[in-house]
């Protein structure tokens, strides 16, 4: 179907992020329910083309059930709306209320998600040779069916030259040692998602970001290329989870492992092969308390 602007109508707000707003909206003809992400209008012309043109590639990825599924994008008075499946909570909310439950993220829902990930991310790389580029928390997305998905693929690389100065103040660091200070884009490399996605496991295993959040943001950068790797500690988690964000996290990314090595350790065939864990029922647990 085609959807324009007009034809939608606000249910209410989802979330607020550095470039916009996600709102969830109903298109009025179909009844169809989406979530909208408005990106504001500081990015120049060429650039959004380029974006809508990335974005268009993210159609194919509806056949990914690891990716949130893309309706489409769209120019609405300058503004970039992108319109997505609705899911129903995000990692970044998800475990910042577990632990004001006073309960913990279990390991085998963090291998379960790592899981869901490395294949959402391996797929977009082996399929359509796109690398996400902002792998964290709030863009790991959940539903309460147990389904973890990945969104705002393709959006942040063309946001980064013109925003990033003014985002990243607010914002942690999720980027690996080699993008920090001077690198140019074209150096992206997938394993740049690998570290990020290690950082946000610590983040969700710990309760809270490794880089202390205390520091200017100069200082935390400075911090991701000269202090070791920040790893999980011993007591309360298993050698293969150890293992698995140790190698994610590994600084000099030639050594870090490519997708189809995280995809063959042990920590995410133990996800494979884990029967008795729901990842539904802890969602829906967490999401009703
Ligand atoms: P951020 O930089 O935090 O990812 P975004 O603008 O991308 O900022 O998203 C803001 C919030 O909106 C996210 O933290 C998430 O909770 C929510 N959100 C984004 N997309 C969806 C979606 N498709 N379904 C439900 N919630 C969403
Ligand atoms: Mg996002």
């Amino acid at each position: 179907i085609e959807i324009t602007a007009v034809d939608l109508v606000v249910l209410e707000e989802l979330g607020k992020g550095g470039y916009g707003i996600v709102e969830k909206m109903q298109h009025r003809q179909s009844g169809i329910i989406m979530a909208v992400k408005r990106i504001k209008s500081s990015v120049h012309d060429e650039s959004q083309r380029r974006m809508l043109t990335e974005l268009d590639a993210c159609r194919r990825s509806d056949c990914c059930p690891q990716m949130v599924r893309f309706y489409g994008a769209m120019f609405r008075e300058g503004d970039v709306w992108i319109c997505m499946e609705v899911m129903d909570t995000s990692l970044d909310k998800f475990y910042k209320k577990t632990y004001k439950l006073g309960q913990r993220i279990p390991e085998s829902f963090i291998a379960k998600m790592a899981l869901s990930v490395c294949e959402g991310l391996n797929f977009m790389k082996e399929q359509m040779n796109l690398i996400h580029r902002d792998v964290k928390p709030s863009n790991i997305l959940m539903n309460r069916h147990g389904q973890v998905k990945i969104c705002d693929f393709g959006i942040s690389g063309h946001l980064t030259d013109s925003m990033a100065k003014t985002v990243q103040a607010g914002c942690k660091p999720y980027m690996p040692p080699e993008r920090i200070f001077g690198e140019r884009r074209s150096a992206y490399d997938v394993r740049a998602d690998v570290w990020s996605l290690g950082i946000t496991i610590i983040e969700i295993a710990m309760g809270q970001h490794p880089y202390a959040q205390w520091k200017t943001p100069f200082e935390q950068l400075k911090q991701v290329v000269e202090e070791p790797a920040p790893q999980l500690p011993v007591d309360g988690f298993s050698e293969a989870c150890r293992n698995f964000v140790r190698r994610c996290l590994e600084k000099d990314y030639s050594s870090r492992p490519k997708y189809p090595e995280l995809l063959a350790m042990p920590f995410l065939e133990s996800a494979r092969n884990e029967k008795t864990f729901s990842m539904a029922n802890f969602i829906c647990e967490i999401l009703d308390s």
